[in-house]
């Protein structure tokens, strides 16, 4: 099949049976209509329509290595630098398309699934041949343009002890038998963006490590979205049927959910890891699947603090604040954060090299750092949109007054510095959307959290770096004696 349209995506979506409950509502019926998903389906559609779109073709694809179909770039496993630089290129085109508010677009976990089908050694044949089962999964995927979710991380229930010491062992999802089908998975886990997929890919946290105790838990399997068993729990809609009064929330909510796994079946080819603590606390650093994930989060933080001076700067010229040297400052923090994203990114990639699996992969420093770097700087993002807009952030009347009585009033009261009102007003909705309302709250949130507990990242990076060089500098001066 290669690169799909939007229409197939949608086609798909409708046609696949899942069970999703949102509030006391199991959703029947087409999914692309319901209004808790029909924003971010069409938004989907239109990454996968650019993707399709004939004159990105080499942008947005390459050819299928089997079949030599056209098939999305973001699956490309790199054999040079100009591949990862491709890669790049690829990824800044759908990220600009929602000025980077979407977590999850596809190549995120395209990018993962990429990276450990070409590390498949890791995953061992022992047993059953996971190797196989991992690189025929990167291959089906590809071939079919799957738009996957995945999940990580164990139910919040208690954070005191790990999974096997919950009061009930069977909180979070592990194995609770085996037969000659496949693995029998019970229990919960959390938290999945983008409940639309088509499939779900489950996989130890990149920073939660396994003890032997937690044997039933280290697992890491991939599931259609309509296997049997399969629950997912949806958090409030931000999604919004105005664009005028909520233009991100409208088109971009990509949704999250708690996925329960009622005694689900997980066919053995689908089976990536099982009982194996060793492997599932190895799996993202091993098989560069994080380096590659962080490239991508990387290009996606690099739109978002772009579109964000952009904005914060028509904010400040709509009210005539821009002349101001602090509201000045305040947008180039935004510049700067901007800036030295692109600086780690272009490190990366300048310094790729050939990892253990034969594939060119972006240098882990300068990728981490910004990973590490970006929960921190991105709040600043809303902050800086707060201080400048201020009160105007609140002067955001809904769509309807335009057509009221009111409208002169708003025409002369609204109205900014050489900008009408209706525009002043799309402006600054448009700002509070990234930052205040639910939607700009979830998105500070996810910038926190998305790839990780921030806190136990900075450990594992202090623990990673070589800080030994910088050591012997000190040491080296300590000793150094003033010459007489
Ligand atoms: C909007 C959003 C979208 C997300 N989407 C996805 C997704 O698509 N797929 C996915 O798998 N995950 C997703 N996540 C989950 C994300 O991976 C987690 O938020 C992250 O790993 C942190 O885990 P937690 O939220 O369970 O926090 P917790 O681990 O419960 O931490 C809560 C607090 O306790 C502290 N804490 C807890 N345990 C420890 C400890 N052992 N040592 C030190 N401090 C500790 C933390 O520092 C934090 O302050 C998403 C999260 C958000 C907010």
């Amino acid at each position: 099949m290669g690169a799909r349209e939007g229409r197939s995506f949608l086609e798909r979506l409708d046609r696949t049976p899942r069970t999703v409950w949102y509030g006391n509502q199991k959703i029947t019926g087409k999914v692309s209509e319901h209004p808790a998903f029909s924003g971010i389906a069409k938004t989907i559609s239109e990454l996968y329509d650019i993707q399709s779109e004939p004159s990105n073709a080499d942008l947005m694809t390459y050819p299928s290595p089997t079949t030599e179909e056209r098939v999305g770039l973001s699956f490309l496993q790199p054999k040079t630098p100009a591949d990862v630089s491709k890669r790049t290129g690829m990824m800044k085109r759908w990220a600009d398309h929602s000025g980077g508010m979407l977590g999850r677009t596809p190549d995120y976990l395209n990018s993962s699934i990429m990276a450990m089908a070409g590390a498949s050694a890791f995953f061992g044949t022992e047993g059953r041949d996971y190797a196989t089962n991992i690189r025929g999964y990167y291959e089906y995927v590809r071939e079919n343009d799957l738009l996957l979710t995945h999940t990580l991380i164990n139910p919040q229930v208690n954070r005191s002890v790990g999974p096997s010491k919950q009061a009930d062992p069977f909180t979070a999802a592990r194995v609770l038998e085996k037969n000659s089908e496949g693995v029998v998975v019970r229990g919960a886990r959390m938290l999945a963006t983008l409940p639309i997929a088509d499939e779900i890919m489950v996989f130890p946290s990149t920073v939660i490590r396994s003890g032997q105790d937690d044997m039933p838990y280290a697992i890491a399997f991939a599931l259609p979205v309509s296997a049997k068993g399969l629950k997912f729990i949806c958090r409030e809609s931000f999604a919004s049927d105005s664009q005028y009064d909520h233009p991100l929330a409208s088109r971009f909510d990509e949704q999250d959910a708690v996925v329960v796994f009622e005694d689900v079946l997980v066919p053995w080819d689908r089976v990536f890891i099982l009982e194996d603590p060793e492997r599932a606390n190895k799996v993202s650093e091993a098989t560069d699947a994080i380096v590659f994930m962080a490239q991508q989060a990387t290009v996606r933080e690099i739109a978002k603090a772009e579109f964000v001076a952009g904005l914060a700067t028509i904010v400040a010229e709509t009210i005539g604040a821009d002349q101001f040297p602090h509201v000045q400052e305040k947008v180039t923090e935004i510049l700067l954060i901007a800036e030295s994203m692109k600086a780690f990114l272009r490190s990366s990639e300048a310094n790729a090299a050939v990892n253990r699996w034969g594939m060119m992969t972006p240098d882990y420093v300068p990728i981490n750092s910004a990973r590490n770097l970006w929960p921190r700087a991105a709040p600043t993002l809303a902050v800086v949109l707060k201080q400048i807009g201020a009160s105007g952030l609140m002067a955001i009347p809904p769509e309807g007054i335009l057509e009221s009585e009111a409208r002169a009033d708003v025409d002369r009261y609204y109205q900014g510095k050489g900008v009408g009102a209706e525009e002043r007003i799309k402006t600054f909705k448009l700002a509070w959307d990234v930052a205040g309302s639910s939607f700009g709250g979830r998105q500070e949130l996810y910038e926190r959290f998305f790839f990780g507990d921030p806190v136990r990242m900075a450990s594992a990076y202090y623990a990673w770096y070589n800080k030994e060089p910088y050591k012997e500098r000190v040491r080296d001066f300590l000793r150094r004696e003033r010459p007489e």
